[in-house]
């Protein structure tokens, strides 16, 4: 049996990230960057007012105040989208709008709150009026935005290998990118094995249960950025093992990620029939819950053989599948929030690496970890409950309450 780390080294050796494609960026919230992007112009493009105002030459209005108010004509009005035309001369000024270029002459907004345009009871608002009286002086500078203050030509803006945020789209259409350079979704096909599983939709008979692991993987493989795709339940015999196999081949998945039957049950076919036609890397890892555990290649594609208990399912995919899976991804350096925290009960562990269902809650400045029910690797709802994996080391045996433990964040 090897060590946890032993067997995520020899697995991540065998992933590399797949191929690029180009799509639309209104398709691309969440897909990985596989380029970094430069920005090909200044942003803001123009110099513009960050207000709804009065583009001025603050030599003009420097000295002004509530008492001693200046009047300055009014030769232009520059809306949002306009060019501007006529440059300012001595005490004048030209409505501008937010956004709008700011006019030759000028180098300062006035606001409209600082005028006697603003709160008009008599004259409508949208009227251009021929002079504005202004309260308040400005200086040089004051309510315009540069051209270039935000992003300079050239400069990268977002670096590759990293999933697009929602933010991060609004910044590459203001830079025009209707284009984006993505790392095509693998391909992950997910295979339930065992001759009791049944779909949601089908009631049970006795001795069946409802396949649970298709649906929570499916989930996880969307969350790490994959594209699963369900083929079904295989029945526990060579020939079905082996037909389902090579229809994920077929079908050209990047991994095939299937559940049970790898273990040393009389009806656990799935690594006889992947060693018939692939290798076996390894099978069982020193780990608790998820001892058997296979890696491997059918045909040349990459397989992980995750254990049936549900439980062990969701933990061998957290610990070997999503790093491979942000791999293939093209995702770099994977983080993975955990913390410290502080038992407040006595933990039993039998030396196995041990990832448990736990709780952890923050009091007086400290993280406090209890386990969560009972740890039996079929129970689901101990895990639903769980918003951490507390990590018990290997040669580990027990931790006495008020010990440190590693707490992997699930939430
Ligand atoms: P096995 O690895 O085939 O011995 O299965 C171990 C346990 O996991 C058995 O109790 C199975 O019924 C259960 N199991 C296997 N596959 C699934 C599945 N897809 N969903 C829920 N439970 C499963
Ligand atoms: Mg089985």
């Amino acid at each position: 049996m090897i060590s946890v780390n032993e067997a995520l080294q020899r697995l991540l050796s065998s992933f590399h990230p797949v191929q690029s494609e180009s799509i639309l960026l209104s398709e691309s919230a969440g897909r990985v960057l596989y380029e970094g992007v430069k920005s090909e112009i200044d942003l803001p493009l123009f110099t513009n007012s960050s207000m709804d105002g009065f583009a001025v030459r603050s030599i003009d209005v420097s000295k002004v105040s509530k008492n001693h108010p200046v009047t300055l004509s009014i030769v232009e009005d520059i809306p949002a989208g306009k060019i501007p035309s006529i440059h300012l001369e001595e005490n004048q000024s030209s409505r501008i709008m937010t956004g709008a270029p700011i006019p030759s002459g000028a180098d300062a907004v006035i606001p409209v709150e600082d005028t006697d345009q603003y709160d008009l009871k008599s004259r409508s608002y949208y009227d251009l009026p021929p002079a504005i009286t202004v309260y308040r002086a400005v200086g040089p500078g004051d309510y315009i935005r540069d051209k270039g203050e935000d992003v300079k030509k050239n400069e990268v803006v977002l670096h590759a290998n990293s999933p697009l945020k929602p933010q991060e789209l609004g910044i590459l259409a203001m830079l025009g990118k209707a284009q984006i350079s993505v790392y095509r979704r693998p391909k992950i096909i997910i295979l339930s094995t065992g001759d009791e599983l049944v779909p949601v939709e089908v009631p049970l008979q006795s001795g069946q249960i409802h396949d649970s692991n298709a649906y929570t993987l499916s989930a996880l493989i969307e969350r790490d950025f994959g594209d699963p795709e369900y083929l079904g339940i295989v029945s526990d015999n060579e020939d079905s093992v082996r037909e389902f196999l090579i229809t994920a081949v077929v079908k050209s998945a990047d991994l095939i990620l299937s559940s049970a039957g790898v273990s040393v049950g009389a009806f656990d076919f799935v690594r006889t029939v992947v060693q018939s036609d692939g290798n076996l890397n390894f099978w069982r890892v020193n780990m608790r819950p998820g001892k058997p555990i296979a890696f491997g290649d059918f045909q040349g594609v990459p397989f992980i053989g995750l254990p049936g208990n549900p439980v062990s399912a969701f933990v061998g995919y957290e610990v070997f599948v999503r790093p491979a899976i942000l791999k293939l991804s093209g995702i770099q350096d994977v983080p993975r929030y955990r913390i410290k925290a502080k038992l407040i009960e006595d933990i039993e562990s039998d030396g196995r690496e041990s990832y448990l269902r736990g709780i952890i809650h923050l009091k007086n400045d400290e993280w406090i970890a209890r386990l969560t029910g009972h740890q039996g690797s079929g129970n689901l709802l101990s895990l639903v409950q769980a918003n951490a994996l507390l990590i018990i080391p290997s040669g580990v045996k027990s931790l006495a309450a008020g010990a440190e433990v590693d707490a992997w964040l699930l939430d």
